[in-house]
Parts: C-alpha cells; sequence; structure tokens
C-alpha cells in the first residue's frame, strides 16, 4: 500500500467517518429529537420552491400548523417574497448550506463562511433575524464542523426520516411511514422542493397531500405540532444541554 493511499484511508476516517458515528449512530454534538409531552417538529428541507412551498403553505395555515424550513440559501435569494411569507406566516426558519452540497467535499471554514454565515445573511436581510438553527445537506457533517458550527448553531438532525423525495411510494405509503414511527419528541424531515440530485421532481406534490392525511390522524393520537426551535425548548432550557446528549430515537 502506497503511503498516499494510507493517507487518504486516515483522512477519510478522521474527516468523515469519525463525526458520522458521532453525529448519526451516537446522536451526540446534534439534536435529532426532544422529550417533551406529544410534541412534534415538521422540517421541510431543499426549498424554498415557487411551486410547492406556497401549497404546503397553505396546508400548514388551513391546519394552523407551525413548521420549521431548512432553506439554501441560493434559493431564498432567488426567492425573497417566499421567504417572507414563511416567517410571516409564523414558521421557523433554519439554514441548509448555500447550495446542496454535502459537507465532506468541503473545508470547515468554506462551510462557515460562505454557506452557512452566507445563507445566514441572506435570511436576515429579508426577514430581520438571524437564524440559528442548521441542518447539513444529507445531515452530513465533517470533523471541523462538529467544532466550529456548534458555536454559533444548534446542529439538528432528524428522528423520522419519510423518504419521501423518491419515484413511487414503496410498501408503506408515506402517511404510515410517518405515523408508524411517531413518539414523543419526533423531529420529521420532509421536501418541498423535488429539484435536489436523487430526488423526483413532482415528489413534493404527493409529499403534500399524504401529509395532509398523515396529519389529522397524527392530532386524533394526540400529537401537537411545534416549531424546531420550540420542541427543543420545551426539552431542556440552555443551548448546551440542547445541543448535547439528545439522542437518537
Ligand atoms: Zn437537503
Amino acid at each position: 500500500m502506497s503511503i498516499l493511499f494510507k493517507l487518504i484511508v486516515l483522512f477519510i476516517l478522521i474527516y468523515m467517518l469519525i463525526p458520522f458515528v458521532i453525529t448519526r449512530v451516537w446522536g451526540m454534538g446534534v439534536a435529532v429529537r426532544g422529550r417533551a409531552g406529544r410534541q412534534i417538529a415538521l422540517t421541510f428541507d431543499d426549498g424554498p420552491d415557487p411551486l410547492y412551498t406556497p401549497r404546503l403553505l397553505d396546508l400548514l395555515q388551513k391546519k394552523g400548523i407551525k413548521a420549521t424550513f431548512f432553506v439554501l440559501g441560493s434559493k431564498a435569494e432567488r426567492y425573497p417574497e417566499l421567504i417572507k411569507r414563511i416567517y410571516l406566516e409564523g414558521h421557523q426558519i433554519g439554514i441548509h448550506n448555500y447550495t446542496h452540497l454535502p459537507n465532506w467535499l468541503m473545508s470547515p471554514r468554506h462551510i462557515r463562511e460562505k454557506h452557512v454565515g452566507r445563507t445566514a445573511d441572506v435570511i436576515e436581510r429579508i426577514t430581520g433575524e438571524r437564524p440559528t438553527f442548521y441542518r447539513p445537506p444529507w445531515g452530513i457533517l465533517n470533523i471541523g464542523d462538529l467544532f466550529t458550527l456548534r458555536k454559533t448553531y444548534h446542529i439538528v438532525l432528524w428522528s423520522i426520516m419519510a423518504r419521501d423525495w423518491g419515484k413511487e411510494r414503496k410498501k408503506k405509503p408515506l402517511k404510515e411511514r410517518i405515523l408508524s414511527r411517531l413518539e414523543p419528541g419526533s423531529i420529521i424531515v420532509l421536501h418541498d422542493s423535488g429539484d435536489t440530485f436523487g430526488a423526483v421532481p413532482d415528489a413534493p406534490g404527493r409529499m403534500i397531500a399524504d401529509l395532509e392525511e398523515a396529519l389529522g390522524d397524527a392530532r386524533i393520537q394526540g400529537y401537537v405540532f411545534v416549531r424546531t426551535d420550540e420542541l427543543l425548548r420545551q426539552a431542556h432550557g440552555a443551548r448546551n444541554e440542547l445541543s448535547d446528549g439528545l439522542r437518537v430515537g
């Protein structure tokens, strides 16, 4: 084995795999769920989208539900009126990088400045409020992110990944995929845009229709939908407690 090969393996291990085990397997350093009563949080990634985000907002408004949107800075810049609407309707806005690039391929400094900070600037310019919650694309962090980003941002992953972006409904419909795994404190990830690599363009249309059914059933089971910041505030108080010790559900 050449020395170069060994170095590459070592780099992948330290830069990618260790943070993956810490955050995704152990659920440390990030929030994946809250512990509050029967509260749960809906989160929507990859938007805003000019077609689907307004439809989703209409649904949430009709049902009186507040959610969290992890938006891309580049799209927020292109559709400021959607960001404004999300904000004015009482939803939480979080950051999902400037463009949908995995953190494994970028340096911590580049991510902090050109993706997270830049997106926070864009959102602050539109709403007047600087976002403090961050979810990396695909939930992927590098080892540096765990040190640099956590100083400023709450890093939020999820406990229920409903796989809403795919081509056809899997064996179980989306509604069941969400409801069968719901528990107090669940953070559910869905997508209000279908133009991310690997997604089907019209998937959000189906997601919105299926979600409408799931919302009613979840409420019958006594669940209350809240924003992620509220969910985690209820679970704990202080920021450090908030980002430490929340386990994968
Ligand atoms: Zn994403």
